[in-house]
């Protein structure tokens, strides 16, 4: 009999150095103010209820749409672009997870600009590729220059950057894009609240993917939906890698509906970037720092009653708000980020129960 260790033993050496990704929590109960993943705190739109609920009958005995036509056509459409230009996965992570297993492998690198998403060096670690880390310095500008000098295969710019919410412009990733010599995948997972978008550029360089959710501001975390944008002969060597029904049937009939229904997507974003840029004001005048947020989260840097800030700060007010059931994310592993606050925008009541507690820490914690 072998042991169960041996048995372990006999995964890849990358995997069983590999630690997997951690995702935010996702507590028991609902009375806790979840803000802490940067879900939508509003319902999807009620065409995607009904849009599931007409999918879900006798036909689940059958396989979906392998390729998920419609939903590609519809996507394409919404961003001025053909289906064969578009990739649907079950959420973006799965593009993500796509794009690596395609392009990059020990030998090949993937590069990452820190902070970012936690996710990247978790697929690079599977595929066992080397990582090249670029780091931001706290003004968020893109070190163009190091980038130009990469010998690797995949370039990851989330853009707006999580976790601090800041977009870098359509100038900074045209030139990233010609000067990069391999994909730059721009990971859009947060540009409906964005100012700008690099779809446009999609046209011009060819080197570029871009990366969508409908976790967030189309409020369908739960349905596991993304898709990434490029040109078709990328998206035709994507489609070679993924698994042939990585879409369900009613994912593909939810965010059919979703994608279809503009009205409402405006509408929530509308009122999300309205709580945003409120809340933002409203840490300014506590005089704390944070950054200029065109994401569904504020990223900020907490003071407390002692004028003081730093990791132990940030910290007591992570652990503070969640003793009164408050969820937000703390990031300590980077110099960047263990100062800092991750707080998803919630609606108004949460938002209002937030910054009381915050007030109610000021004076007490
Ligand atoms: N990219 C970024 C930057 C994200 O923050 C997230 C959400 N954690 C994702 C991608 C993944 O989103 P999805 O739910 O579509 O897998």
């Amino acid at each position: 009999m072998k042991s169960k260790e041996t048995v372990a033993g006999l995964a890849l050496e990358n995997i069983q150095s590999l630690s997997a990704y951690k995702p935010g929590v996702q507590p028991d109960g609902s009375d806790w103010i979840k803000l802490n993943t940067n879900e939508s705190p509003y319902p999807p739109s009620p065409l995607v209820f009904q849009a599931i609920q007409e999918a879900t009958g006798e036909d689940l005995r059958l396989y979906p749409d392998p390729i998920s036509g419609a939903l590609r056509t519809a996507i394409g459409k919404l961003h001025g672009l053909d289906a064969e230009n578009v990739i649907v996965g079950n959420g973006s992570d799965d593009v993500l997870n796509i794009l690596v297993r395609a392009f990059s492998r020990s030998g090949r690198a993937t590069t990452l600009i820190n902070p970012s998403y936690s996710l990247y060096p978790v697929l690079c670690g599977i595929q066992d590729s080397n990582v090249i880390e670029l780091q931001f310095d706290r003004s968020m500008e893109v070190p163009l220059d190091s980038v130009s000098k990469l010998d690797a295969r995949i370039l990851f710019l989330t853009s707006p950057n999580a976790p601090t919410g800041v977009a870098f412009g359509n100038e900074t990733i045209s030139q990233l894009a010609a000067s990069f010599e391999g994909i730059v995948v721009v990971d859009e997972a947060y540009a409906e609240f964005a100012k700008e978008s690099a779809v446009e550029l999609l046209s011009e360089f060819p080197n570029i993917v871009i990366t969508r959710t409908l976790s967030k501001s189309y409020a369908l975390a739960g349905l596991r939906v993304g898709y990434a944008l490029a040109e078709r002969s990328i998206i035709d060597i994507l489609d070679r890698v993924r698994d042939s029904y990585n879409v369900n049937r009613l994912t593909q009939a939810g965010a059919l509906a979703a994608i279809k229904d503009q009205s409402y997507l405006q509408a929530i974003v509308g009122k999300l970037t309205r709580i945003r840029d409120f809340y933002l004001q409203e840490f300014e005048a506590l005089d704390w720092f944070v950054y200029e947020s065109q994401a569904n989260f504020l990223f900020v840097e907490p003071v407390d009653r002692n004028g003081e800030k730093g990791p132990k700060v940030a910290k007591s007010l992570f652990e503070y708000l969640k003793e009164n059931r408050i969820l937000v994310r703390y990031f300590p592993g980077h110099a960047l980020t263990e100062s800092f606050l991750r707080i998803s925008v919630g609606d108004e009541d949460q938002m209002l129960k937030l910054s009381e507690t915050i007030e109610q820490w000021l004076k007490t914690g």
